[in-house]
């Protein structure tokens, strides 16, 4: 007995069409339609040719479908920049991947100190930092660790494509969980800004995530400049006479982008909207748009693996964690390579090493 839902789950997972998933299973579109649509006995062999072009274990077609995630903040990013498809295959991989670190946090206790706040996004980006125990005017060290810290899932989705992220607040067991879904393949400097906008949704629009208008948007990328670039810090290295040369030295101590930082002078007011194009021409010319200069080394997250540490120990027993989450074991080797294996903390970080707190088992 399976589940058509969970075929169409799988199917749009990685990403088929039904006319793609019919081609390879050499049957009628029609006949996906069919087991999509149902709950009812399909012949065993065929299930099995769904398992094996779907890279999921047998197990995954027989549990009753879930909702894990909404589709929060991505709805925004479907209007504007990517297919209905990616999003729903996005969408489906983050619930994968989400399924992975659910079926180890049952066991677990990781605390959530993380929590919403209202009024002006600067306001609130500054108070975010202060209840991370951020320095008010210093360059972020370790944003992914220190959300960790406050019970901030961060997920590495392969399905993300380069330049996005998303976010949703998720029900596990009965608490809410603060969840930012990233792309593996994102520049250091992208990732910070994608994650440090994410938390401006989380922590400013809980309760309209799925009605994300140009409004809150705005919101949140004036909270993700306040967040990375506080004004109080950023202020004094921007004084005139601003140039690229200048801007491109900041790049490394602020771990954001050349763009980001002329936008932030020209929203600051330290250039006037002339210089603002005039260096975004410059930008563009150099090529800069697609492919900046100083690469920043993006932060992997941590949470993932050491749940799996916690409850398995450090050698990783990829049969038993994939079995409990509907998984093949291949696939969970390349989603917990993704996840630093440390917390060792980045070279550069001098004032505050933000204490990353082990998940513990709950006590049975
Ligand atoms: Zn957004």
């Amino acid at each position: 007995m399976i589940f058509g839902e969970r075929v169409k789950q799988a199917r749009e997972l990685r990403g088929f069409t039904q006319t793609k998933l019919a081609e390879l299973l050499k049957v009628t579109q029609g006949r996906i339609a069919q087991i999509e649509g149902e709950f009812r006995d399909v012949a065993d062999s065929l299930i099995a040719e769904i398992a094996y072009h779907t890279d999921l274990p047998l197990s995954y077609f027989s549990k009753a479908p879930v909702n894990r995630l909404s589709a929060g903040s991505l709805l925004f990013r479907a209007r504007t920049s990517i297919s209905k498809r990616e999003v729903t295959q996005s969408l489906r991989d983050a619930e994968h991947v989400f399924g992975l670190a659910e079926s180890m946090a049952r066991d677990l206790y990781i605390p959530v100190s993380m929590r919403t706040l209202e009024g002006d996004p600067r306001e609130a980006a500054r108070k975010t930092r202060a209840l991370l125990g951020l320095p008010a005017a210093e360059p972020v060290r370790g944003l992914i660790r220190t959300l960790e810290g406050a019970g901030v899932w961060v997920l590495a989705i392969p399905a993300l494509k380069g330049r996005d992220a998303f976010c949703c607040w998720a029900q596990v067991e009965g608490r809410d969980i603060p969840v930012i879904a990233i792309s593996p393949g994102c520049s250091g400097d992208r990732l910070a800004m994608n994650v440090a906008h994410e938390l401006g949704h989380l922590v400013m629009h809980k309760n309209s995530l799925g009605r994300i208008s140009a409004e809150l948007e705005k919101e949140a990328f004036a909270y993700g400049a306040e967040f990375l670039m506080p004004e109080a810090g950023i202020r004094p290295d921007l004084q005139p006479p601003v140039s690229l040369t200048r801007i491109s030295r900041l790049k490394p101590k602020w771990g954001v982008s050349i763009q980001a930082l002329v936008r932030r002078a020209y929203d600051l007011g330290v250039i006037s909207e002339r210089q603002y194009r005039y260096l975004f021409m410059q930008i563009s010319s150099k090529g800069w748009r697609t492919e900046e200069p100083i690469q920043i080394a993006p932060e992997k997250p941590r949470l993932l693996k050491k749940m799996a540490e916690v409850l398995y120990g450090s050698s990783l027993p990829l049969d038993r964690i994939a079995a409990a989450a509907d998984m093949l074991p291949a696939e969970v080797s390349r989603i917990l390579d993704l996840y630093a294996d440390t917390e060792r903390p980045s070279p550069r970080a001098k004032s505050r090493i933000v204490s990353f707190p082990a998940p513990s088992r709950v006590p049975k």
